[in-house]
């Protein structure tokens, strides 16, 4: 029989990534993944902490507690070099409105648009959080560093991936394929890291 585990999103596509890095690394489907759409409603947690790890352990937490099921959370965002690493948590309502994708990439432009091009660095961060409903905790993270372009670039993933381009990398990541994004992500290292500790803890 699977074991149930939560991944608190309704992100189809996260959910659909975790599932694709659960099979490859436990082999078939040892765990059966669930998301938010799957269990009974319950009132989110609003995003306070300071740090994608506090956030990601937050929404496992929450998780656990309203579901009974081991689950699954994960937190990321933008760190800028030259902002000291801002957006960061604030990442996804960095010009006022939740979501607002391109609002929020074409803030940051403006205010980078002094910033030369050595000190354009940048890093996507990914923390993953997994809380079993005995209390353990277990946090990892996961980072992609880059640089970041003066105006964007494809029409591919979502966010910040128009402005950012990864180390080794010519291709902007909205310029990569899902495929091609997935293996160097900062979600897919952390992913695939909460993958060997699921398999250690519940498999
Ligand atoms: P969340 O943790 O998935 O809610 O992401 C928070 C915010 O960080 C998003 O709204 C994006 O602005 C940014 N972000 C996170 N991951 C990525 C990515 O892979 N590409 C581009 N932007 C991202």
């Amino acid at each position: 029989m699977s074991t149930r585990l939560l991944l608190a999103t309704r992100n189809g596509k996260k959910l659909a990534e975790l599932q694709r890095i659960l099979d490859a690394a436990l082999g078939g489907h040892a765990v059966e993944l669930v998301g938010l759409a799957d269990v009974p409603d319950y009132p989110q947690v609003p995003e306070t902490g300071l740090t994608f790890g506090e956030n990601a352990l937050l929404k496992a937490r929450e998780g656990v507690k309203h579901t009974g099921l081991p689950t699954v959370a994960d937190d990321s965002g933008l760190a800028v070099d030259a902002m000291n690493g801002m957006p960061g948590v604030f990442s996804a309502r960095w010009a006022g409105r939740h979501g607002d994708d391109r609002a929020n990439l074409e803030l940051l432009l403006a205010q980078l648009a002094d910033v030369p091009d050595e000190h354009r660095g940048a890093a996507f961060v990914c923390a993953a959080a997994l809380v079993l409903p005995g209390g353990k905790e277990h946090l990892v993270d996961g980072r992609q560093t880059g640089r970041l372009l003066r105006s964007p670039r494809g029409d591919r993933g979502f966010g910040y991936d128009p402005i950012f381009v990864a180390d080794g990398e010519v291709r902007s990541n909205a310029e990569l394929t899902g495929e091609e994004k997935d293996a160097i992500s900062h979600r897919g290292k952390a992913f695939r890291a909460l993958a060997q500790v699921i398999a250690r803890t519940l498999v």
